[in-house]
């Protein structure tokens, strides 16, 4: 067996000589592939790139048949170079034709060459092509040569990513890297977006990529990790991230793997191969990358991308670069593609050039998916893969109606989007004449629609939506999106900008409901809990911290001065809450009034019904307060034991269940009785079709996103609503409980034309 002569640093020092010099593509592949081959003393050394067509094709070659040059192809998956490409990961064999997967490929003429080496030529954690050594011996080829080969491939991939390449491709094929793609994920705020990428945390790009010194380098890597450790113990010892739960546990992590040996130990082999400290970094976070696209099991998936933002942090250190500015230019036609990030971050783009938002994480009911809806961005999350396939600047579009994007579209589906933008803006056009109209089903019965809201952005959808006012403002998303509580002072501005712009029409603000899935990064008092959302939040949490819940209600009285003040407390499960809450707000009423200030017209106090227990206290209920409000995200998770932000079992029961519409007509009929109003704010007003059974079943108040009021309000006027109410009493009275209601009112709609 013949040992490697010169070592990678050589080969890599040849390899930047052969960048520099002005050659021809090919000419400049053919002289690389020698000079690997001749540099790992193999017979052969062969490069494959992966085309659009999902074909691997020969680009070039020393020792095989130099003939078959862009002849010889294979299929992603198909023999050893396609299982390479496929998979990501390096294949060494020292008799290849034994292997399962060897496919000959005649006009190569390989069949007298036995081992085999193979590495992915990856960027960003794709697979842009393969790039195989071959000997006739049968040989075992190091660790070190194969970590050789991968350092080498990584200059091949940043070669094919400034289209070095590009000229070699005959007319009509496309190299993979600009291929199209399109990636599924679910919807989760309603529109389409057609624009250009604008990766939230943009990838550092690196250009240095070959050390002049590996010892000084080494020592660079260190340094940087070390401060990358020390910035991370400091995080951790801070006072407000000491007792938090998600923070800490995350910075655990990272420390964790700021100190694992594994990922030191290949950082430090790429830099002794001649890479600088950062394309060391970037190679390491590749082969990661690639590794997490292939996984499935998600806690996996979860610690991989932890290893990726260390990763980007430890870029940033090296460059000398803090957190990338967002003011970086924004296109007009922007469209956000990130892993996740804060509410307050997406608040820093400027609105009218954003078009879409794309997340790899997040749930409906996430922070940032809050945000981006009451902004009005289509939004598609759990886009698994999107920011490594995606660059800053690729055309994208983001289909929030059918939950897919769509990388670097081909121009007949740019077309079809095009048209649905179209039909989609028509649509709209209706939506917007309707608004002026009553909100009056086709057999006269008036139906209040009422919008949500919750920061100083909705409020202009007030009056372009035709809301009959805000049947609940969420005042927790102003403590949300900023990193410290708010004063007294900014609260009372909000509230009162709120009711000027509302101008007579009623608003119902709920007292903050944080805790759950709200966390407030800067709240000291809470800790870590094993089932948040039944923890300490909410109306709970106001109840135990008066002072919190007393503000808040000081804001509100003052910036109601002369007008109605309607206020809701959320998440209550037993009416003794109510009275306590009332006494604190009574407290407050007086001591305005001592000091003469301008207090309300009337004070309305109500209270949502989340909690299922309270369906058992209903009568009791509707005596306590002035009107009652059902929220059914949280009813429904805490009816059927479902976590309303688990997708993987976010489809499993349906809302428009036998036994959970039973119950919503048990409420309203409950406050009928007793002359108190009920209405329903949650998710299943702002679907024309649940909209539709809601009052079917005797509600005549909703309240939705600004965005489905256009779509409620245009099923609701085709709407015979006398004739539907009987079709669902019969339903669910005779039904049993396997009645498919969704179908039944589906075919309602049908029979009676109505748009759902
Ligand atoms: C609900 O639970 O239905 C609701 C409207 O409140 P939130 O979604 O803010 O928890
Ligand atoms: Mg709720």
């Amino acid at each position: 067996m013949r040992e490697i002569t010169a070592g990678p640093r050589v080969l890599l020092r040849r390899l930047r000589e052969m960048m520099a010099e002005a050659l021809e593509p090919q000419e400049r592949l053919d002289r690389i592939v020698r000079e690997i081959a001749q540099n790992m003393v193999a017979e052969v050394c062969s490069l494959y790139i992966l085309r659009a067509d999902s074909v691997l094709e020969l680009y070039a070659t020393e020792g095989l048949n130099p003939t078959s040059v862009h002849l010889a192809q294979l299929r992603l998956g198909q023999g050893l170079v396609g299982s390479i490409a496929a998979s990501a990961r390096p294949l060494s064999l020292s008799d290849a034709q034994k292997h399962p997967a060897f496919a000959y490929l005649p006009e190569t003429g390989e069949e007298i060459y036995h081992s085999f080496l193979g590495v992915p030529v990856l960027r960003a954690g794709r697979t842009l092509g393969v790039l195989v050594v071959q000997n006739q011996t049968r040989r075992q080829y190091r660790e070190d040569e194969v970590e050789a080969l991968e350092t080498v491939a990584m200059v091949i991939a940043e070669m094919i990513a400034t289209g070095d390449l590009a000229r070699l491709n005959r007319a009509g094929i496309e190299l993979d890297l600009r291929s199209s793609a399109t990636l599924k994920g679910l919807c989760f705020n309603d529109g389409i977006g057609l624009g250009h990428v604008v990766l939230h945390e943009p990838r550092i790009v690196v250009t240095n990529l070959f050390n002049e010194d590996s010892d000084q380098e080494l020592e660079r890597l260190n340094e940087a990790l070390s401060s990358l450790r020390l910035s991370i113990d400091d995080m951790l010892s801070r006072r407000d991230v000491a007792f938090e739960g998600e923070h800490r546990a995350v910075l655990e992590a990272y420390r964790m793997f700021a100190n694992d040996r594994g990922w030191v130990r290949r950082l430090e082999e790429a830099v002794s191969n001649g890479l600088t400290a950062e394309a060391a970094v970037e190679k390491v976070q590749s082969d990661m990358r690639a590794r997490m696209l292939h996984m499935t099991d998600p806690y996996l998936r979860e610690r991989m991308s932890d290893f990726d933002d260390l990763a980007n942090r430890l870029l940033r250190q090296l460059m000398g670069r803090g957190p990338d500015a967002l003011s970086e230019i924004v296109p007009k036609d922007a469209i956000i593609v990130a892993r996740s990030m804060g509410a307050a971050e997406l608040l820093d783009y400027p609105r009218e050039r954003l078009r879409g938002l794309v997340l790899e994480e997040a749930t409906p009911t996430s922070h940032i998916v809050i945000v981006a809806r009451a902004l009005g961005v289509p939004t598609v999350g759990q886009v698994k893969g999107a920011v490594s396939m995606a660059e800053n600047g690729d055309a994208v579009i983001a289909d929030g109606e059918d939950g897919q994007v769509h990388l670097r579209p081909q121009a007949d589906i740019e077309a079809a989007y095009k048209e649905k933008v179209r039909f989609r803006a028509r649509r709209q056009r209706h939506y917007r004449e309707l608004r002026d109209k009553p909100a009056m089903t086709k057999d006269g019965i008036a139906v209040d629609l009422l919008m949500n809201a919750g920061l100083a952005v909705d409020l202009p959808q007030l009056a372009q939506s035709g809301a009959a006012g805000i049947g609940l403002f969420r005042t927790e998303l102003q403590f949300m999106v900023v990193s410290t509580f708010p004063r007294v002072e900014a609260q009372e501005r909000l509230y009162r900008d709120v009711l000027d712009a509302a101008d007579d029409k009623p608003v119902t603000f709920r007292t903050i409901d944080i805790g759950g899935d709200k966390v407030l990064p800067y709240f000291k008092g809470a800790q870590h809990e094993e089932n948040p959302a039944l923890g300490w939040r909410a109306i709970r949490l106001t109840l135990d911290r008066p002072a919190l819940l007393r503000t808040q209600i000081r804001a509100l009285l003052k910036a109601a001065g002369g007008r109605e003040l309607r206020l809701m407390l959320p998440m209550i499960t037993t009416v003794e809450e109510i009275h306590q809450a009332r006494a604190i707000i009574d407290r407050e009423v007086r001591h305005l009034s001592r000091f003469a200030y301008h207090l309300p017209t009337s004070l309305k106090l109500g209270a949502m019904v989340e909690v299922p227990a309270l369906l058992w206290q209903l009568d009791e209920l509707m005596q306590a307060v002035d009107f009652v409000s059902v929220g059914s995200n949280d009813l429904f998770q805490f009816v059927t034991a479902t976590d309303r932000g688990n997708t993987r079992i976010s489809d499993r029961f349906d809302p428009l269940s036998v036994h959970f519409l039973r119950l919503l007509r048990q409420i309203v009929h409950a406050g009928s009785e007793a002359g108190t109003p009920v209405t329903l704010c949650g998710e299943l007003a702002g679907r024309p079709i649940t909209a539709m059974a809601l009052l079917g079943i005797g509600y005549r108040a909703i309240s939705m996103a600004p965005a489905a009021i256009g779509p409620v309000k245009a099923m609701l006027c085709d709407l015979p609503l006398e004739l539907l109410s009987e079709r669902m009493d019969e339903a669910l009275a005779n039904g049993g409980t396997k009645t498919d209601i969704r179908a039944e009112l589906k075919r309602f709609a049908s029979e009676h034309d109505i748009p759902v």
